[in-house]
């Protein structure tokens, strides 16, 4: 067996702790780190046993390790396992954890096995404990994130409508909450285009809005129209995020919806005419009350025309009131069917309507007007029935109220009445 012995100097010279010891604990050797680090001095210790001073050291184990060392030559960890304190050290560097004593790892070698001498070392691995406990509080850290991000993420999941997709439109995520309203399962959204969602009858326009204005990489606010899956509509007011990858690039897009369908059928009820499905007269009269009002360019260029059903008593009289309500019904489709979709039509009262024809000088209405007399005509309510109506027409005129250009198409219609019905009178 070789046995090894270090010069005093060497040993003294190290930034770490070494004494040597025999198997009945007694101290030999303790260097200059011990000296300074334990304030024991070489002359107090050595010579003495160590449990004079250390009485807390588990004694049975040191005992069997140093035996250890001593039969099999190799060195061995004293406790490899716990960061125990072989001897309490008090740490003298200010850190930011609360370890006060030095977290020491200690070694013991064979030193002069003939007689039985072993060689302690004690090194200070505070610094790395503190990583360690660092580190670890880090990881909870952000397990305690993780936790409350995945909680709030489904409070979002089951409670708000999102839907993320790809930059060309293919749906890549949607919430929990967005399926149940549609009432779709979630795999039949992943993979498919948003348009799944648009009615047939819907106009492109708004669409084309919208990804013109998140194609520009803005933000998109605004009303849609959704189909569930077994065709029910529902609107929604819909919020269209870009997001960009880091170049700034459209990377996919991000929406959040909010069910209005309900506000949207009352306000649709609140405008419509229940018999008709025109619009009622207070929507037409709030609609001119606004442009007379505001006189905006846009709006104040347009005829307005009064429809009376002719002789409609005698409808109700001769058929009863159904049929008439069905005529009346009848011939709101005809005027609607005949006119663009830009021209505002009302059911003014009984058997009345009133035409708004937006953008169009007074020879130009009065030609649809004539069409839409000969549509009302030419139309059949029963296959024997059908009924004609009288017009007014008149033209705004810039800067005039409601009252006046209202008068004039009054006395215009009173004038088709008594020349004779069925015909179209411009004033
Ligand atoms: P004229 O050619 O002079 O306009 O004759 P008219 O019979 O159409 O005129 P009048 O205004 O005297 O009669 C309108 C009739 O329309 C009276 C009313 O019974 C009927 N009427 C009004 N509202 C409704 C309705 O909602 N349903 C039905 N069936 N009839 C209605
Ligand atoms: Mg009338
Ligand atoms: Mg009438």
């Amino acid at each position: 067996m070789i046995e090894i012995k270090y010069p005093d100097v060497l040993l003294d010279s190290l930034e770490n702790g070494h004494m040597i010891l025999d198997d009945k604990f007694i101290v030999s050797y303790w260097n200059r780190w011990l000296a300074i680090n334990t304030q024991i001095s070489k002359d107090e210790i050595i010579g003495k046993r160590l449990d004079e001073f250390y009485p807390d050291i588990n004694y049975k184990v040191l005992y069997r390790k140093i035996i250890t060392a001593l039969t099999i030559g190799t060195p061995t960890f004293y406790d490899a396992n716990s960061n125990a304190k072989f001897i309490a050290i008090n740490r003298n560097k200010v850190t930011t954890s609360s370890l006060k004593l030095m977290q020491q790892q200690v070694t013991i070698s064979p030193y002069i096995t003939s007689e039985n001498k072993v060689m302690v070392s004690i090194y200070d691995i505070s610094e790395l404990f503190e990583a360690k406990l660092m580190i670890k509080k880090e990881v909870e850290k952000v397990h305690k994130l993780n936790n409350k991000l995945e909680a709030e993420k489904e409070i979002i999941d089951k409670n708000i409508m999102i839907m993320k997709t790809s930059a060309d439109g293919t749906i890549i995520d949607i919430s929990t909450f967005f399926c149940q309203f549609f009432e779709f399962d979630k795999k039949d959204f992943l993979g498919k285009n948003v348009s799944i969602f648009k009615l047939a009858d819907e106009s492109d326009a708004i669409y084309k809005e919208l990804w013109k204005t998140i194609q520009d990489k803005k933000s998109w606010n605004g009303e849609l129209k959704y189909k569930t899956s077994d065709g029910k509509e529902k609107w929604v007011q819909s919020r269209v995020m870009p997001i960009l990858d880091s170049n700034g690039e459209l990377f996919e897009f991000s929406a959040v919806y909010h069910d209005i369908t309900n506000e949207k059928l009352l306000a649709e009820l609140y405008i419509t005419d229940p018999l008709t499905k025109l619009y009622n007269r207070a929507h037409f009269d709030e609609t001119i009350s606004f442009i007379v009002e505001h006189q905006r360019k846009a709006d104040v260029n347009f005829a307005l025309a009064i429809v009376d059903i002719d002789h409609f008593k005698s409808i109700n009289d001769t058929y009863g009131h159904q049929v008439g309500d069905e005529a009346l019904v009848s011939v709101a489709k005809t005027l609607k069917n005949s006119l663009r979709e830009d021209d505002l039509i009302a059911r003014w009262g009984g058997e009345e309507f009133v035409i708004m024809l937006k953008n169009v000088t007074l020879d130009e209405a009065k030609v649809i007007m004539e069409k839409v007399r000969a549509n009302v005509q030419n139309n059949k309510i029963t296959d024997s029935i059908s009924v004609s109506a009288s017009f007014g027409l008149t033209k705004y005129i810039i800067g005039e109220g409601a009252k006046e250009i209202f008068k004039r198409v009054d006395d215009a219609l009173y004038e088709a009445k008594r020349g004779g019905r069925n015909r179209v009178v411009v004033k």
